[in-house]
């Protein structure tokens, strides 16, 4: 019998409430987290469900703390709960100076803590260790989810459900339409980790002696598309020390994608946010394929911060403080949505009547880098969180509808908390107002956005 055919039957079975609210969030990423907030703000009774024991998604998770890289003098930048994510982090001592741009790196490990006050002042029902393994469907409309847990199975109810889990796996799971890109054209996988033990001032003198542009990203494998403006500017870029180690044969020579950028360097020696692992064609929705990226990416890891040790200033005594606690993913499924964003709305200025907000043009991936330098933006239509095909279910973060290269925008964290803020104000609305997520009242929604701080347009 061949893989494909072996199937078991599951005994039929009854499932215990949990509880219940107006909005169920699922994934408490940049998105889900700015979801919940954005619905309970909005009046609405809010659960959000979190397999991890943290908030925060890949930030806190995965380790990414480049919340706004992008941003320069003239950055015409987004206003909502994300701003808000970089300021209390910044009051809580939970953010640093983030070296090539006019804003903070969010400390991965504190924010941890940061993200559970924003969760408990909202008045949120929070819910970790709490995996949804299956939506509760009924007449083409979603009306809860299953979790796992240490507690066993349980059904959570919902008037809305709001998908954040990045991947879309609420909607694929519901029968909705997604496109996922082929493995092999994925954006590559990333196991980060941190070093301890740095000693800044040697180290900012090595940078300084040695300044690298973003014009040095290309090279290697890596090709690179900008604007040209983009080219001379200093970038943290890490690529010499992996080229020595070939050298001394440290790193075998056919390992060529290890190289990439530093995040943040503390006074206590913390050199963090370490983003040069890539892993070629793993597929985050496929459970083996994960496992051998988990494994590769730490071998890689570990290759990288030996040639740190030894051909980095200030980094001779530095080790390992830690890894994410889970491999990177940075593409996989995207919604068919209502409206599907495209590359010429997020290269020129895209504009909608259903703006829930806006997000400077910063496209970062598929070999492209264009940094919001001269006040551009594009506006996040909320169609582009509307599934076909299922009712009462929005998908938010980086998994809302478009093409490549408007992935490569909408799936920076910023603007996943402009579209996590407008999808959770427009599924409370859409229950206030008895409206179905399709037909919400969107000019409701976008002076409620406003109320809390969002600029739409
Ligand atoms: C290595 C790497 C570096 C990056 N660098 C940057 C950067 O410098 N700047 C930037 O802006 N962006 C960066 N990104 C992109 C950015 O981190 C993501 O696109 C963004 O975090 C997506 O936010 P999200 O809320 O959609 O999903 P995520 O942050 O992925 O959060 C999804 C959440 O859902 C939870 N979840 C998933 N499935 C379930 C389930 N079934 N049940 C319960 N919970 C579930 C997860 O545990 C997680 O907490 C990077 C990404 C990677 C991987």
């Amino acid at each position: 019998m061949d893989a494909a055919t072996r199937l078991i039957t599951e005994p039929a079975r009854q499932t215990p409430v949990l509880a219940s609210a107006d909005v169920v969030v699922v994934g408490s990423g940049p998105g889900g987290l700015a979801a919940a907030i954005g619905a309970a703000r909005a009046g609405g009774s809010v659960i959000l469900l979190e397999r991890n024991g943290c908030f925060g998604g890949n930030i806190t998770q995965v380790g990414v703390e480049g919340f706004a890289w992008y941003r320069h003098e003239n950055t015409v930048d987004s206003e909502g709960v994300g701003i808000e994510f970089e300021e209390r982090a910044k009051a809580m001592g939970a953010a640093q100076p983030e070296p090539q741009s006019d804003s903070h790196a969010l400390d991965a490990e504190a924010f941890k803590y940061v993200a559970d006050t924003f969760v408990a002042e909202s008045g949120i029902q929070p819910l970790l260790h709490a995996t949804v393994v299956a939506p509760i469907v009924r007449d083409d409309a979603i009306h809860g989810v299953i979790i796992e847990s240490k507690s066993g199975r349980q059904a959570v109810l919902a008037e809305r459900v709001i998908d954040a889990t990045g991947d879309a796996d609420i909607a694929h799971r519901c029968g909705a339409p997604t496109f996922k890109t082929p493995p092999e054209q994925m954006m590559a996988a990333s196991v980060m980790f941190h070093l301890t033990g740095v000693d800044k001032a040697a180290f900012l003198a090595g940078v300084a002696a040695d300044p690298q542009t973003y014009k040095d990203w290309e090279g290697g494998e890596w090709t690179i598309e900008t604007t040209g403006k983009e080219d001379d500017m200093f970038s943290p870029f890490l690529r010499k020390p992996f080229e020595q180690a070939m050298d001394a044969g440290l790193i075998p020579r056919d390992l060529t994608t290890i190289g990439g950028t530093w995040g943040a360097i503390s006074d206590q020696g913390d050199l963090t946010y370490l983003n040069l692992v890539h892993l070629d064609g793993v597929d985050g929705t496929d459970v083996e394929s994960l496992t051998a990226g988990e494994i590769e990416g730490r071998r890689q890891a570990m290759l990288a911060t030996e040639a740190i040790r030894r051909f980095t200033p200030g980094a001779e005594n530095a080790k390992l403080r830690n890894f994410g606690m889970t491999i990177g993913i940075r593409d996989t499924r995207k919604i068919d949505a209502r409206y599907n964003l495209t590359a010429h709305d997020v290269r020129e200025q895209g504009r909608f009547d259903d703006s829930i907000g806006i997000f400077p043009e910063f496209i970062d991936g598929y070999g492209i880098l264009i940094l919001p330098t001269t006040g551009r933006y594009f506006q996040v239509p909320y169609r582009s969180m509307v599934p076909k095909g299922i009712d009462n279910l929005l998908v938010t973060g980086r998994s809302i509808g478009g093409d490549r290269d408007s992935h490569a925008a909408v799936r920076n964290m910023m603007c996943c908390t402009v579209a996590g803020q407008g999808a959770g104000v427009a599924a409370a609305i859409s229950v206030r107002t008895n409206r179905s997520v399709a037909d919400v009242d969107v000019h409701a929604v976008q002076i409620e956005l406003k109320r809390q701080g969002v600029r739409v347009f």
